[in-house]
């Protein structure tokens, strides 16, 4: 069997990590893996309903979805989540259950965010309008040691893509592909 791996996005509402997921997917299929994308928007509305925004609940969440890749992961897929997962400790968590895991921190400046503003809610958050909004009203550890870092206000999506399918290569968990973005 190949061998799995979970890919794990972490940045703020409107970084990337979506765009990156869809995008990531597409260069694996490319190169023969089975992949499976859990998005947090997604996931909320199934495997967290109910679940909110205190730090408890986003644990929570970030535990059910790790569980989850960690199941994936052992049966050779090719894993991406793309949740916000705003503490440390819940992705150390996360990395510990997982293994073969690579923490890609998708990086964007506030200002860059409310500019684009993708969902309208840093708006409605810098009014004091919105309790617990990641970067604004509720907190956000950036990871200290990710695998990757990427860029997004100053890469484009194929080169914030090809810095992540590098460090899968180096890692050994997927082989190059004639014609890819790496
Ligand atoms: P998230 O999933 O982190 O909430 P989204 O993927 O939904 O974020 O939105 C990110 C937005 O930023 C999209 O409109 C996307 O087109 C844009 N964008 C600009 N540059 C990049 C890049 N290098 N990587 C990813 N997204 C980018």
């Amino acid at each position: 069997m190949v061998q799995g791996f979970t890919v794990w996005l972490t940045g703020l509402s409107g970084a990337g990590k979506s765009t990156i997921a869809n995008r990531l997917e597409q260069e694996l299929i490319a190169r023969g893996r089975s992949v499976e994308i859990l998005d947090g928007d997604i996931v909320r509305t199934h495997l967290s309903k109910g679940l909110g925004f205190s730090k408890e609940d986003r644990d929570t969440n970030i535990l059910r979805i790790a569980f989850v890749c960690s199941l994936l992961t052992r049966h050779g897929a090719a894993v991406i989540s793309a949740a916000i997962s705003p503490y440390a400790e819940a992705r150390a968590q996360a990395r510990a259950q997982i293994g073969a895991f690579v923490e890609v921190y998708v990086q964007c400046p506030i200002e860059e965010l409310t500019r684009r503003d993708v969902k309208g809610l840093y708006e409605k958050a810098l009014r004091g309008e919105l309790a617990n909004f990641t970067g604004v009203s509720d907190p956000y550890e950036a990871p200290v040691d990710p695998d990757v870092t990427v860029n997004t206000d100053t890469e484009t999506l194929e080169e914030s893509v090809a810095k992540i399918l590098a460090v899968l290569e180096s890692r050994g968990y997927i082989g190059q592909a004639a014609g890819a973005v790496a």
